[in-house]
């Protein structure tokens, strides 16, 4: 994956080409990026200081569902589809960590969140929460399926989609993998250099941003 980490410098101009999607539920790539980006309250692309960001668990067991091999599962998922995105590295320095408490059924189940940024705000450390939920062998791909949703929003994208075949769907994935227009976002999203303000951009039919 080709990762800008370039600062743009405010109010810099920056060409961005409106590009289909395959979903009915946004009108190009850069309304779906939108949707996906405005959940954390601002536009402005934010980038991990290094890539690949590494990810990890120690043992993390839930009844008969290896928590810790799902999620790397998704990190090889992920792996092949944008090379150098994500590394497996299951130690505690690890930049994406699973934290697996036993015992409890957590609301959502399954819930990523920054626990480290930069002076730059660009984060450090995040941290995926997963309980008890899925213990059971027809839970598995549902574990799978929560992880690999948190995983995107590692990506940098803590938006939700409004289509149903998208992992980043709203009301939670019901499919098993990101779907093709997710892994153009993500690629598109890590290829921006940070500072771009992407509310710029925001109005439809408009090819240049606003003032
Ligand atoms: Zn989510």
């Amino acid at each position: 994956v080709n990762v800008t980490l370039d600062t743009l410098r405010a109010s810099a101009w920056f060409p961005l080409a409106r590009r289909p999607v395959l979903s009915p539920h946004h009108a190009d790539l850069l309304d779906l990026l939108l949707s996906l980006v405005r959940a954390t309250g601002t536009t402005l692309v934010v980038h991990w200081p290094t890539y690949p960001v590494t990810v990890g668990a120690g043992e993390a067991v839930s009844g008969s569902v290896d928590l810790a091999a799902c999620l790397a599962d998704g990190v090889a998922w992920w792996s092949g589809h944008l090379p150098g995105l994500f590394a497996w590295r299951p130690d505690p320095a690890c930049a994406v960590r699973l934290l697996h408490i036993p015992g409890h059924q957590l609301h959502p189940p399954v819930l990523i969140r920054v626990l480290q940024r930069d002076d730059r705000g660009r984060p450090l450390r995040m941290q995926i929460r997963v309980g008890d939920t899925y213990d059971s062998p027809r839970d598995e791909r549902y574990a799978r399926r929560a992880l690999l949703h948190e995983l995107t929003h590692a990506a940098g994208l803590w938006g939700h989609s409004s289509d149903r075949r998208h992992i980043l769907w709203r009301a939670g994935p019901i499919v098993d993998v990101p779907d093709t227009d997710e892994t153009l976002a993500v690629r598109w999203w890590l290829s921006l250099p940070e500072g771009l303000d992407l509310a710029r951009y925001g109005r439809r039919g408009e090819l240049d941003p606003g003032p």
